[in-house]
């Protein structure tokens, strides 16, 4: 990244499984520049369809001959979470910092593996907060790639980079969209045949308020948080009594992921005699405690009466104690919801 190594100029492309960034590589690979793709994932990416639909996706690089790379957002993404210095969007999303952060890691990537610059599929205008003039802007000189970083599909709307002033893009061959309508990107990826229509898909957990609430609380109570810890708040209805987790499956798939996760200090509890939620209970376990998520785990679970009986385990997967309590109602829990 410091200086042009490769001639013509190799780009490491941020891709995201969209349509703007698959058409920013289609933009540099008709005027024969070579493209690599650099996808980040997370627990935070909802990227399952991304990765399935074959109208939509990373699989469409493979159609344009792109060699993609992976990288983990790792635990220090949390910190950027935690106290982002360009604020929030409208939920947990540090957008700004999340741009800078993974800009930054591409850089260190991109040195890595040799290639000359970085570009991205960012459109003026798109999104309000973190794609307006000033925030692209920020994200170029937070994540020291000032002058370097392209964005092909504004390009006409930004200073030229040094890439272009040196001749090496042909700037006249890249383009000027502006806001967040898809039609110039739809018409392009039609003309050469990568696909036909567009389904936005994929998306950040962070901008949804349920997932954030979860969040939030997840930073608030614990001092050491990991990527790992992230991805169990995906699964399940989560609760939070005094300093105590509880979280009630909601499948099967869950119920066999939460006994998994139970580790060494939590409680495993089911209701006893009906089919119902396998619930999982962390931190600061006491007898209220239990008896708390007892009342939930019998309220998700097949029970008809209004009381009934759990039974739950300690330390191994045997669950040999047991207790009678009232189903939870809805008022009751609702206080405790995350
Ligand atoms: S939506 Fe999520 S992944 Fe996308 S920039 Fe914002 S925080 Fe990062």
């Amino acid at each position: 990244m410091n200086g042009i190594k490769n001639d013509p100029p190799i780009g490491l492309g941020l891709i995201s499984g969209g349509l703007d960034s698959l058409i920013a590589c289609l933009v540099l690979k008709l005027q024969n520049i070579e493209v690599i793709g650099l996808n980040f994932k997370s627990p935070f990416c909802i990227c399952d369809k991304a990765y399935q639909n074959a109208e939509c996706g990373l699989n469409l690089y493979d159609k344009l001959g792109i060699k993609t790379y992976f990288l983990q957002k790792e635990d220090d993404y949390l910190e950027v979470i935690k106290n982002p210095k360009f604020g929030y969007g409208k939920n947990l999303n540090p957008c700004i910092d999340c741009r800078i952060y993974i800009l930054k890691k591409a850089k260190l990537f991109a040195e890595k593996i040799n290639v000359d610059f970085i570009f991205t599929g960012e459109v003026i205008d798109q999104r309000p907060k973190s794609q307006n003039l000033k925030a692209l802007r920020i994200i170029e000189e937070e994540s020291n790639l000032k002058g370097k970083l392209l964005r092909p599909l504004s390009a006409l709307m930004l200073k030229p980079t040094i890439l272009e002033e040196k001749g090496l893009i042909d700037r006249s061959r890249l383009l000027g969209i502006k806001g967040r309508s898809r039609k110039k990107q739809l018409e392009l990826a039609r003309t050469h045949g990568i696909l036909n229509e567009y389904n936005a898909c994929g998306g950040c957990l962070l901008t949804e308020k349920e997932f954030a609430n979860r969040m939030r609380d997840y930073l608030k109570f614990n001092n050491k948080p990991t990527m790992d810890g992230v991805s169990l708040l995906k699964y399940g209805r989560h609760f939070r009594f005094n300093g105590a987790k509880i979280i009630v499956g909601r499948n099967e798939l869950e119920n066999n992921f939460l006994v998994h996760l139970k580790g060494s200090n939590g409680i495993i509890m089911e209701a006893s005699n009906v089919k119902g939620p396998i619930t999982l209970i962390q931190g600061n376990i006491d007898a209220t405690v239990i008896k708390i998520a007892a009342r939930l785990t019998l309220r998700y679970s097949d029970a008809i009466k209004p009381q009934g009986e759990v039974k739950y385990g300690r330390g191994s997967n045997i669950l040999n104690e047991y207790l009678t309590v009232e189903k939870a109602t809805q008022e009751f829990l609702t206080p405790y919801l995350l």
